[in-house]
């Protein structure tokens, strides 16, 4: 628990206030904070989140494309489904359940790298798994780095203000950080590497990664429907980009309990199912901060969970070696009717009552 409390760099207005209670900064307070954090000639270590948010920027021109030049009603729906479904579904899969929770395992490395790079590689996995299991463990508390009660802002920019790793690890905790990723297959830099570029990732290969990555689908897309899909495809990910960024501020209520009898049934922080996460992303929410490990969050018969769909399939292929399934526990702690326990005297006195309505 320790360690999770520090392996995040605390942003300038810290977590809680001098009083313990969650810090407030003002929106002027986390703009400063994020443009700060963003300034790689100040700081050399700031370039993780730097290129995050240069990669969305380097998406913008291919949407303006789209929209002023190749726009097409097909072109629309293939961008609807490819930024809302197709990206959201992949974050599911790939940096939620997979190098976050390790719900389920690859038969082998070509399925890891497969799976890793269905879509266009935007989120840097260590900005979103470490960070992610700190949520878990602080969730709605001070220090959890998407506190909705916080505000939008607060979540929204959370991506550079409060998800990076801390900077000044000693080496044994450094080497717990590299833990958490080692399933992911991402190469991690040494202790020294880190201490120079203040990342679990190398720059290099992460660079050569995301050239590789766009330069495929880049190619794909154009082979397949010219620079019209190739444009439409683009741009709706740096739609996906922007908006994924709201949901932590929502699923968490927004800062308000918004939490329903019959439907939340986890009380322990204020997590919601929503429908429109639930059904393009399979994030329900609520379901999810119950069975956390569980490679399916959709346990109701109309929580459709497409994310699911692609873990289990990927399982019948072979391609998928283990997961884990919480929707029988889940059904049997929260829908099992309880049964109800009847005086037998009420049972006599109603039977009489019956004999004599009958006469
Ligand atoms: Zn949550
Ligand atoms: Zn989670």
């Amino acid at each position: 628990m320790a360690f999770l409390n520090t392996v995040l760099e605390p942003p300038a207005y810290g977590w809680t206030d001098e009083l313990g209670n969650l810090s407030k900064p003002t929106n002027k307070q986390i703009v400063k904070e994020f443009f700060k954090r963003l300034n790689v000639f100040s700081d050399k270590k700031n370039w993780l989140s730097f290129l995050s948010w240069s990669l969305v920027l380097a998406l913008v021109p291919f949407l303006g494309l789209f929209i002023f030049k190749y726009f097409s009603i097909t072109g629309l729906i293939v961008a609807f489904v490819y930024s809302m479904i197709i990206m959201g579904t992949h974050g599911t899969i790939w940096h939620h359940r997979y190098c976050t929770h390790g719900a389920y395992t690859f038969k082998n490395k070509f399925w890891r790298f497969f799976t890793q790079n269905l879509t266009l590689k935007i989120i840097p996995e260590e900005i979103y798994a470490v960070s992610h299991h700190v949520h878990h463990a602080l969730s709605d508390q001070p220090g959890d780095p998407y506190n909705a009660q916080g505000g939008f802002m607060y979540c929204f920019l959370a991506d550079v203000n409060h998800q990076p790793i801390a900077r000044n690890m000693d080496e044994a905790s450094y080497n717990k950080c590299v833990n958490l990723m080692k399933h992911t297959g991402i190469t991690v830099n040494t202790y020294k590497q880190y201490q120079k570029w203040g990342t679990l990732a190398n720059p290099t290969r992460t660079v050569i990664g995301i050239i590789l990555n766009w330069g495929f689908w880049f190619a794909a897309f154009y082979l397949l429907g010219g620079l019209p899909l190739a444009c439409a495809v683009f741009g709706s990910a740096g739609i996906w980009a922007v908006g994924v960024r709201t949901f932590n501020y929502e699923g968490h209520g927004k800062g308000k309990d918004m939490r329903r009898d019959g439907v939340d049934h986890n009380r322990e922080d204020m997590s919601i199912n929503q429908l429109w996460p639930g059904y393009v992303a399979g994030e329900w929410h609520n379901n999810h901060h119950l069975y956390p490990k569980s490679a399916r969050s959709g346990f109701k018969p109309y929580q459709f969970d497409l994310a699911w769909c692609y873990i289990k399939m990927m399982s019948m292929l072979g391609a998928v070696s283990s997961y884990r399934d919480s929707k029988a526990d889940f059904l049997k702690e929260y829908c099992t009717p309880v049964p109800v326990v009847v005086p037998v005297a009420v049972l006599v006195a109603d039977k009489a009552n019956v004999l004599v309505a009958a006469e």
